[in-house]
């Protein structure tokens, strides 16, 4: 059984323990929170746009910011039944909506950016 005198001796790194992880969790959060003025803090909380000439992801994958800019005709092709003229970064599987606007979409395959919605990789799937 723990005695009142060894209780008051371990009270206080338990409540020290604590308040260090709470400090640490907040101290994430605000790492986490886009403050105004940065890079990446926009109006209606849109992502930064990805850069299709510097990003690498973006290169790797072709990556353009319109549909009608894509020029490897190879590329074109039709892919899991959709026609190569139908696909969209907005239709796209890896596409996820974002608030506040309708002209940038977010990318599984760029965290923290956008892409156009009227963009186009050769990652491009079909929606199941
Ligand atoms: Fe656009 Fe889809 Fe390529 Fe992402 S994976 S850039 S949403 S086509």
């Amino acid at each position: 059984m723990t005695s009142r005198r060894q209780l008051l001796k371990t009270l206080p790194a338990v409540v020290g323990l604590g308040l260090l992880g709470t400090a640490g969790l907040a101290s994430a959060q605000e790492r986490r929170r886009p403050k105004k003025g940065d890079a990446g803090a926009t109006a209606g909380g849109a992502l930064p746009p990805v850069d299709p000439a510097k990003d690498p992801m973006a290169k790797s994958v072709n990556y353009v910011e319109k549909h009608a800019d894509m020029k490897k005709p190879e590329l074109k092709i039709e892919r899991q039944g959709t026609k190569w003229e139908a696909q969209f970064c907005k239709n796209c599987a890896l596409h996820t909506v974002l608030p506040g606007t309708t002209e940038r979409v977010g990318c599984t395959l760029f965290t923290g950016k956008s892409v156009a919605a009227e963009g186009w990789c050769g990652s491009w799937a079909k929606k199941s």
